[in-house]
């Protein structure tokens, strides 16, 4: 997966996030304050703009400019978040001009403690943790037990959609949300949901390169 790889992500990803803007803040007018759709549409569009405009050569580079975009452009609690995520995966992954399955694997366990040191979540709290942290586990495991991309993606992504899935019986504790107290509980956590469309973009560019 070289720098046009990662590139075609950041690409899938604001295109699914824009399809899907209006169900994720949805899910925050539910629990929260009804902007994660567009928090994270006006993010990756603007991260893909900056793609365009800049010389990304490396995998890391272009992760590096989607989080420093993320982070300057997104108001909400995600746009840190997320971008703290890509910012952390860049820096793993270094100014590797190619990135095999298990540098992957490192990049998004980065992420994923980038995520957790910022928010100070851990996993039952009705976070993006939730998709993230069952996500990344899996995937790890696939890979030590062998697999190849497809079943190591697929592994990933439906371990995200799994744990996004398990937030709707949980109380949220961290966040917004976390001020309904028990009310929250019986809704998707929109953070959640949002990290497995990020998932599965990731797995469908993948897939797409393969065929
Ligand atoms: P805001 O809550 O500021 O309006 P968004 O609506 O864009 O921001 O994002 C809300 C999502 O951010 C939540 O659904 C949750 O997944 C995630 N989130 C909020 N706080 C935290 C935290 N401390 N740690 C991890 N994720 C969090
Ligand atoms: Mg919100």
């Amino acid at each position: 997966m070289d720098a046009e790889f990662f590139r075609a992500w950041i690409t899938e990803i604001a295109a699914v996030i824009d399809a899907q803007r209006d169900h994720l803040t949805q899910l925050d007018a539910a629990i929260g304050d009804a902007d994660h759709g567009t928090n994270l549409a006006r993010g990756f569009t603007a991260a893909r703009a900056a793609l365009d405009g800049a010389d990304t050569p490396t995998p890391g580079s272009v992760l590096l400019l989607t989080g420093s975009t993320l982070i300057s452009k997104v108001g909400g609690a995600s746009g840190p978040l997320y971008g703290t995520a890509f910012r952390r995966a860049a820096k793993a992954l270094g100014d590797k001009p190619e990135v095999d399955l298990s540098a992957l694997a490192e990049a998004l366990e980065a992420a994923l403690a980038g995520v957790i040191k910022l928010g100070a979540a851990s996993e039952g709290q009705k976070t993006m943790v939730d998709a993230l942290a069952p996500a990344v586990a899996a995937f790890g495991q696939a890979i030590a037990a062998g697999a190849a991309a497809p079943g190591a993606l697929e592994a990933l992504t439906d371990a995200a959609d799994a744990g996004a899935h398990d937030t709707i019986s949980m109380q949220a504790l961290k966040g917004r949300a976390s001020y309904l107290g028990p009310r929250s509980v019986g809704h998707e956590d929109p953070g959640a949901a949002s990290a497995a469309l990020i998932l599965h973009a990731l797995r469908d560019v993948a897939s797409r390169q393969a065929a």
